[in-house]
C-alpha cells in the first residue's frame, strides 16, 4: 500500500510513530493536539468491503489509541484526533458515517486549492468550507475538532469543582435544617397528642 508523500512539513518521520498503533501512517503534533493520521489505498470501486473494512479499522485503533493511557502519556496534555487519507473519494454513506465519529477524511488525488492556513499546525490550501474560526485563528477540521474536545474539557472540571465545593459548604448547614425541622415535627406531634389525651379524658366518663 502506497502513502502519497505529503506536503506538510510539520509531520513526524517513521521513527517518531507510536509503536502501539501500527495502522498509524504519520503523526503531527501541535501544541495541543495531535492528529493520528492513518491511510488506505482507497479502491472504493473494486474492493469495496474490504476497503471500507480496513479504513474502519484503522479509524477505531487510532481513536482507541488517542484515548488510552498510553497516548496521554506519550502525549501529555494533548488531545488526540484522527485523519484518514485516502487516494480516492469514498462512498457518501462511509464519509458519513467516519465524519460522524470525528474523523477527517482527506482525499489525496484532490487536495484542497484554497488560500486558508490553519493556524495551528499550519496546513496551507485550505478552503473556506474546510476551516472553521477559533481564538486562534483559523483551524483545520482535525485543529478545530481537538479545539472543540479541549473547550469542553477545560468546562467540565471547574463546573465540578465548582459544584463540589457548593456541595461541601451545603451539606451541614442543609442536615442541620433537616434535623431542626425533625426535632419541631416531633416536638409538635407530642404536644398535640399530650392536648389530645386532655381532651379525651376530661370526656370520659367519671365513674
Ligand atoms: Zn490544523
Amino acid at each position: 500500500m502506497s502513502v502519497p508523500p505529503s506536503a506538510e512539513p510539520a509531520l513526524s518521520p517513521d521513527s517518531q510513530l507510536p509503536p502501539e498503533v501500527p495502522g498509524i501512517a504519520a503523526v503531527l503534533v501541535t501544541q495541543r493536539a495531535v492528529h493520528l493520521v492513518v491511510a488506505v489505498a482507497g479502491d472504493w470501486e473494486a474492493a469495496r468491503a474490504a476497503t471500507v473494512a480496513e479504513a474502519e479499522q484503522r479509524c477505531e485503533a487510532a481513536q482507541d489509541f488517542a484515548d488510552s493511557e498510553a497516548f496521554r502519556a506519550r502525549y501529555p496534555g494533548r488531545v488526540g484526533v484522527v485523519r484518514l487519507q485516502t487516494q480516492h473519494p469514498p462512498p457518501e454513506i462511509v464519509l458519513q458515517v467516519l465524519t460522524e465519529r470525528g474523523v477527517e477524511i482527506e482525499v489525496t488525488s484532490e487536495p484542497p486549492q484554497g488560500d486558508k492556513t490553519c493556524a495551528l499546525c499550519q496546513r496551507a490550501h485550505l478552503t473556506e468550507q474546510l476551516v472553521a474560526m477559533t481564538d486562534e485563528g483559523w483551524a483545520c477540521p482535525s485543529c478545530f475538532r481537538a479545539w472543540l474536545l479541549l473547550q469542553e474539557d477545560r468546562k467540565k472540571p471547574r463546573g465540578e469543582k465548582l459544584l463540589a465545593r457548593l456541595s461541601s459548604r451545603l451539606i451541614y448547614p442543609l442536615l442541620g435544617v433537616v434535623v431542626a425541622l425533625f426535632v419541631l415535627g416531633v416536638l409538635y406531634e407530642l404536644r398535640r397528642l399530650n392536648q389530645a389525651h386532655h381532651i379525651i379524658r376530661q370526656h370520659l366518663p367519671t365513674e
